[in-house]
């Protein structure tokens, strides 16, 4: 940890399939502290950049960046030992298992070398607290199974921070919730974002992206067309018309 004014510092990131430049050239700087989002129309390579940014995909060309210290060929498990927590479009959970085991699973990131029986206590203390963050610390021994969806995306953020991580990327967060679930997230981000952490999130909901977010880079056929302070952004022209033209 460097403590440096950027959390993230993408440069020239590209990303492509065969011939299809999903992500091209993007620079990103993520300040630490607050929630940056990362929005586009479908395709725009908001996905394929999260992708490469966790390691599940090596970038073409480009350099990540992360707390100072250069992640661009670390594998996954490496970058969330270096800080980096991630939760994914589709919910990723175990669904015969508890609340409270996923995200045990989630506080084992290899960076916390935990062995041994107070050890486990710990990891469930801190699942557990993790859980109470997001407001389902009652029902952590309930099975994913009797979780509503919206609450399961609580949960699967639960793990991601039970894992301490510097910078959380969350991967459209409110896709599938109701209204209240959405403003029940906007609060949770507001609180994550006050404990110090920072935040880069996707999302297509541009009321909860204009509400949450201080800064946002936006996207449009895998390169960077606006980048800056989120309502100056949300009115640039080629944003209006990279949103109207799909
Ligand atoms: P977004 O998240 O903004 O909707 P994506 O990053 O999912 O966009 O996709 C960007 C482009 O890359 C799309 O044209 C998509 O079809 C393509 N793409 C994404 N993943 C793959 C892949 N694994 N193989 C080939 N093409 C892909």
């Amino acid at each position: 940890t460097t403590g440096g004014e950027m959390v993230l510092e993408v440069t020239g990131l590209s990303k492509h399939f065969g011939g299809l430049k999903a992500v091209d050239q993007v620079d990103i700087s993520v300040r630490r502290g607050g929630v940056h989002a990362l929005i586009g129309p479908n395709g725009s390579g908001k996905t394929t950049t999260l992708n490469v940014l966790s390691g599940l995909y090596n970038a073409t060309s480009g350099k990540v960046v992360l707390d100072g210290t250069d992640v661009t060929t670390m594998p996954p498990h490496l970058r969330a030992a270096a800080g980096l927590g991630r939760t994914f479009q589709n919910i990723r959970l175990f669904r015969s298992m508890t609340a409270l085991e996923n995200v045990i699973i989630g506080a084992e990131r290899p960076g916390n070398t935990l062995t041994g029986k107070g050890d486990e206590a710990a990891l469930t203390e801190r699942a557990l607290a993790a859980l109470t963050f997001v407001g389902l610390g009652p029902r952590a021994m309930e099975l994913i199974s009797s979780f509503s969806y919206g609450h399961q995306r609580l949960i699967e953020i639960a793990r991601a921070l039970a894992a301490n991580p510097t910078l959380l990327l969350l991967d459209e967060p409110a896709a599938g919730l109701n209204s209240t679930e959405k403003l029940e997230l906007h609060e949770l981000l507001k609180r994550i974002a006050a404990q110090g952490l920072t935040i880069l999130i996707i999302d297509h909901d541009m009321t909860l992206v204009s509400e949450a977010a201080q800064h946002i880079t936006v996207l449009n056929f895998g390169r960077r067309i606006a980048d800056g302070e989120s309502m100056a952004v949300l009115r640039h022209p080629d944003v209006v018309s990279a949103y109207l033209g799909t």
